[in-house]
Order: structure tokens, then sequence, then C-alpha cells
């Protein structure tokens, strides 16, 4: 047992989920492949595919956000344009680098025309490997967009069936939404702690615990965050005098962990964020009843109870409307958005979001970052100012 292990309780735990973060030789994936000989690893790029439809056929999910702040990009830049995001010019560099390389399939969904053009950019650089866009449906009408979802799952399924993987019968895709719903269920405990106690589970701890999430099958995930919650109740914390504030549009290309630290020890505490938005893409349980198709109830699920964010559809819905019932559920005193250079869909919603926000009272600031950000002092400076000004004035100004 290491000295922070026996003073912190949670050390271990934390500390798994950070090597798993540094980890860009994904061995972990490569270890379960060994241990399930035939089973196929799929990666997928943010923000959202159905895991336990991936789960149900024997498929390992793993999501890949890139190269984060650990990868040079030299061969990956000559593929875009210099003005969009980076995730995809890093994760073409992993790629060409062999790092992706034991993954047997790649998902790319449809949540912008970056993902999109990644995709076929992918197909031409590796046309032997399976890959399939995931066109997610933006009417949600269950006779429309429903009916298009569950074709969309079946197309894909097939196309897995064809590289080798198993074809999914109703009661394993019903064990894997279990299984799904059970590790979701973890992680709402875990956020519910953080807005009661944030200072006993740091943002940026509940990130990595999250992110760990990315190359574990879901039971596996759920025991290492029941784990973390357990030894969370023994750990000895005690209240900073900190601003409540939620992070907004991050939910793609990930901050570097030195910006979510950054922000807390600016004196933030982040009550609620989108850094890991996929697997909160369902809110509430997936349909589990065995009365209930489950093709249709992964449909359902995504129709009926996807969140409010920058990449779906929201219908007659006001934006902005879900982001201040975010920060009233998260009782934050205010926002802060903090989005990928070049994120298209995060900063084309931003003023929409910011004029809701006026129109409430709630302060808020905004910065951008790259993946692969190391210099923090101005963003420092900058969420420090915002805090003091918020703790002081209870406004921004
Ligand atoms: S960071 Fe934004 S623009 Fe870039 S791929 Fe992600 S959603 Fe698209």
């Amino acid at each position: 047992m290491t000295d922070s292990t026996a003073s912190d309780p949670a050390a271990e735990v934390l500390a798994r989920c950070l090597a798993l973060y540094e980890d860009m030789s994904f061995s972990r994936v490569r270890r379960w492949k060994e241990a399930h000989p035939g089973g196929l690893a799929i990666g997928a790029l943010p923000i959202y595919v159905p895991r336990p439809l991936l789960e149900a056929m024997g498929c390992l999910p793993v999501s890949i956000f890139g190269g984060g702040d650990q990868l040079d990009v030299i061969r990956g830049d000559s593929y875009f344009q210099s003005y969009i995001c980076r995730i995809p010019r890093s994760t073409l560099e992993l790629a060409m680098g062999g790092q992706l390389d034991v993954l047997d399939g790649m998902l790319f969904p449809s949540i912008c025309d970056v993902i999109r053009n990644l995709g076929g950019i992918w197909n031409m650089l590796f046309p032997e490997r399976f890959t399939a866009y995931v066109d997610l449906p933006q009417n949600f009408d269950r006779d429309i967009g429903g009916r298009f979802y569950t074709g969309e799952l079946r197309r894909i399924a097939a196309g897995l069936v064809g590289r080798g993987a198993k074809p999914p019968s109703d009661e394993e895709l019903r064990a894997a939404i279990r299984r799904e719903n059970s590790r979701r269920r973890v992680l709402s405990e875990l956020s519910a702690l953080r807005r009661r106690e944030p200072w006993r589970l740091r943002a940026s701890e509940a990130y990595l615990a999250a992110r760990a999430g990315s190359v574990l099958e879901a039971q596996e995930h759920e025991a290492w965050l029941r784990e973390l919650l357990a030894a969370l109740e023994r750990r000895e914390a005690r209240a900073y005098d900190n601003v409540r504030v939620v992070v907004r549009g991050a939910f793609c290309e990930q901050p570097p962990l030195g910006l979510i630290r950054t922000l807390e020890a600016a004196g933030c505490d982040i009550v609620d964020d989108d850094f890991q938005l996929g697997l909160h893409f369902i809110e509430g349980d997936i349909e589990e009843d065995s009365s209930i198709d489950p093709w249709t109830a992964l449909s359902n699920a995504y129709l009926d109870r996807g969140v409010a964010t920058s990449s779906r559809y929201i219908g007659e819905a006001t934006k902005g409307d879900a982001l201040i019932e975010s920060v009233r559920a998260a009782a934050a005193e205010g926002v802060i958005f903090a989005a990928a250079s070049f994120c298209d869909p995060a900063l084309l919603d931003q003023p929409m979001l910011e004029a809701a926000l006026d129109r409430q009272g709630i302060p808020h600031t905004s910065l951008k970052y790259a993946e692969n950000s190391g210099q923090f002092q101005v963003i420092r400076e900058q969420a420090g100012a915002f805090s003091d000004a918020v703790k002081l004035w209870g406004s921004a100004a």
C-alpha cells in the first residue's frame, strides 16, 4: 500500500483510472481481446453510440477521444484544414502510428461535419477495416425517426456479424441493456455525491472515473465505480469556499486534465459538466422489460430521453431551457462555457445559451481549448476572476 493509498482510500482506484487515461497504446483493449478470443473491439468517436448493442454481440465498445495532450500530430495534420478542431487529426495520427490497430472496426456518429468527413477519410485510408456511420435520427416521432433508427441499428449489427461478431439474441440484448442501466445508475450516484459534496469528489476525479469506461465493459466499469463510491465515503474531506459552476461545451474533444484541475484550483467546484457525455446521453433507464422489443427500447431511449446538447435537434424546445434547468438542479452559481477551438456545434449554440442565461441573470464566462493545450495561466486568471466576482457580487460583471 502506498502512502497516498493509506491516507486516501480512493487513491488506488483513481490511480488505475489515471493509468487507463494515459495509456495511448490501448493495452487494456489488447488484454481484453486476449481474454475473449473471437471478440471484436469496436472504436467509436464521440458522442453517443448504443453500447449495449455492441456488448450483446460480444464486442468491446472503445471510446476514442483523440490523442489528448500526449501526442505530436504530424501526419494527421495533412488530411485536414487548419481551421477545424484537433480530435480528427490526432485520431488519424493514432491510427497511422498503429495504436488503433487493436480495433476491429470504427463507428462514426453523426454529430457534425468533421466526424462525417473523418469517417470518409478513414474509409479511404483503411478500406479493409469495418467502419459504419451511425446516422442518429433528428426526427423523434417513433413511427419515423424510430423506424429509421432501429433500421440503422440492424444495419450496423449486420455489418458487425459480417466481420465475425455474434448475432445478438433479444435476451442477450436485454441483458446488455440491464448492465448498461446498472452502470449508469452508479454514475448518477457519483454525480449526486459531487453535487452534494464537491470537495469529496473533485470534477477531475469524477472525469477520470467516467473516462475509464472508454475501455471497460459496463459490468467491470460499474465494479470500479462502486469501489470508488465506497472509498469516497471513508475519505476525509473538507469543504472549500468555492463557487459552484456548470461547465458546458466540452462534449466531444476533451479538455486536458490539467485544464479541469486548473478550474478547480481557480476556485470553481464543477458540479455539473458534459465532459463524458456519451455515458450520460440517455436520461434515466433504457427500458429493460421483457415485454418490450430491446431494439425498440434502445431506439425509444434515444428518441425520448436523449439529453439536450448542441449536436442534437431539440425541435420546438427553446435553446437554453435545458441548461437553466441543469444550473438550478445543481444549485450552481454560474456557467463556464469551455469548447474545443473550432467546434461548430458548441460555438454556434453558445450565443443562444448565453442569451438565455442573461435573461435569468445567471453569470457566465467562456474559454476555448485544444486537447493538447498546455498553458493554463491565462485560464486560471480568467476562472479565478470569474469565481471571485460571482462570490463577491453574484455576477461576472
Ligand atoms: S470537437 Fe466539435 S467540431 Fe470537432 S469533431 Fe467534435 S463536435 Fe465536431
